[in-house]
């Protein structure tokens, strides 16, 4: 049991931009997404209320 534990653990990766741990495959996709979410954050200045409302209406529509 305790060495399933630790190789289940080790499968875990760190997103280098947000620091959460996700399983490999969950790592693959969510650091490609978080590595544009983050060049959008550095890369442009602090959105608008209009602009926040917008995005969260296309993550909507996107699910
Ligand atoms: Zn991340």
């Amino acid at each position: 049991m305790k060495s399933f534990m630790n190789i289940a653990v080790s499968d875990y990766v760190d997103c280098p931009y947000c620091s959460r741990r996700f399983n490999e495959k969950a790592a693959e996709r969510h650091i490609n997404f978080c590595k544009e979410q983050q060049k959008r954050l550095t890369s442009k200045r602090e959105p608008s209320q209009q602009e926040k409302a917008r995005a969260a209406a296309k993550t909507v529509s996107a699910v």
